[in-house]
């Protein structure tokens, strides 16, 4: 009777969970640890547990722990130990300081804080494919001053213009298309709900005159033309010359700008951001120059991602939108409050996005 090989038996158990590097497994991170530990003891060094344990201690909410753990697994990547950063592994960094292109320093946006504690650590290879080489070691980090939670140091502006023009083509192959008939008539559903909302939340100060609406990345121009339909005065500000031209086509005539610099000074009762405020290098300069198009009793519109709303929550660390590459901040209630404190604006309304879980709305006034 042939004796049983305990190393193999082992190392087949754990590549029998490992062999679909698309998900953590198991579900459990504790017992993930576990796994990964036994293995280590036999193999020490064993790159694939060694990741394994990175990842189940990072999901434990154990990020200085997961932390070695993912850079000696890094260093054993064969792909990685070539480029440059592989050099700055062992300095203690939390972050390369040299890979495609140069990492920015990230101080806290909100209170220009440099301290900050890691809460999560991970590598982007397996939710992001094709950009672990843009950032192999992606770290979050609750600000020391303010409590914001931000990475530490994002990829630099150089490798994320790169990332997102080649990632662009894929997202949206064959190409970005305007909506057909059934796509703008769902579209055209959301707005109005939303335009309802929003309408009852905004004070009785514009009362007597149509409200000025202004759409910020108007994209095919739904949203604009829902505005427009609604009895809103409106402006639009889309960047793309096929975009503004479909729209005005097909949808206008409506007034639509490049950019934010071809506005005139007169203030607007709503503007509708359509991007994210979280992906953006200065996102809480870009909340300031948002406010200040406002009427005094103007609503800023929002969408975010709240790290404490519910979805989130049961989500944890393994939410896709922890690794969006191009991410820089994550606000949570709290910190939503006081970022918006500190351009002078006061929450005024938030609820769930019907369609997007976990997403909710966020309408903001000028402080009183
Ligand atoms: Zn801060």
């Amino acid at each position: 009777m042939p004796t049983r090989d305990p190393h193999r038996s082992l190392e087949d158990e754990l590549h029998a969970v490992l062999s679909d590097t698309s998900h953590l497994l198991p579900e459990d991170p504790a017992s993930a640890c576990a796994l990964a530990e036994r293995l280590l003891r036999e193999c020490p060094g064993h790159p694939v547990a060694t990741l394994q344990l990175a990842a189940g201690l990072a999901r434990l909410g154990l990020a200085g722990e997961a932390l070695p753990q993912f850079r000696s697994a890094l260093r054993a990547d064969g792909r990685l130990a070539a480029m440059p950063w592989a050099e700055t592994l062992d300095a203690g960094a939390d972050g390369p300081s040299a890979w495609i292109g140069e990492f920015a320093e990230a101080s806290c946006p909100c209170c220009g804080g440099a301290a900050a504690e890691p809460i999560w650590a991970g590598t982007l290879a397996d939710r992001v494919p094709g950009a672990q080489h843009l950032d192999a070691l992606r770290t979050w980090a609750r600000c020391a001053g303010c409590g914001l939670v931000r990475v530490l140091r994002p990829p630099s502006d150089a490798a994320l213009q790169t990332y997102e023009a080649a990632a662009a083509v894929g997202a949206h192959a064959p190409g970005p298309l305007p909506p057909d008939e059934a796509r703008l008539h769902a579209a055209l559903l959301r707005h109005e709900q939303l335009l309802l909302r929003v309408r009852a939340t905004l004070g009785t100060g514009a009362a007597g005159r149509p409200l000025r609406l202004l759409d910020i990345g108007s994209g095919w121009g739904d949203r604009l033309a829902a505005a427009k339909w609604a009895g809103f005065e409106v402006v639009g500000v889309e960047p793309d010359p096929r975009r503004r031209r479909w729209m005005e086509r097909r949808l206008g005539p409506l007034p639509v700008v490049e950019s934010l610099a071809e506005l005139d000074a007169e203030p607007f009762d709503l503007v509708l951001f359509g991007g994210c405020v979280e992906e953006e290098d200065e996102g809480i300069l870009l909340l300031d120059g948002l406010g200040s198009l406002l009427a005094d009793d103007g609503l800023l519109v929002l969408h975010v991602d709240l790290l404490d709303h519910p979805v989130h929550r049961m989500r944890g660390y393994d939410d896709p939108i922890w690794a969006r590459p191009n991410r820089r901040i994550w606000f949570e209630r709290r910190t939503l409050t006081e970022s918006l404190q500190v351009v002078g604006l006061a929450e005024r309304a938030a609820w769930s996005d019907e369609q997007q879980p976990g997403g909710t709305w966020v309408l903001a006034g000028r402080a009183a």
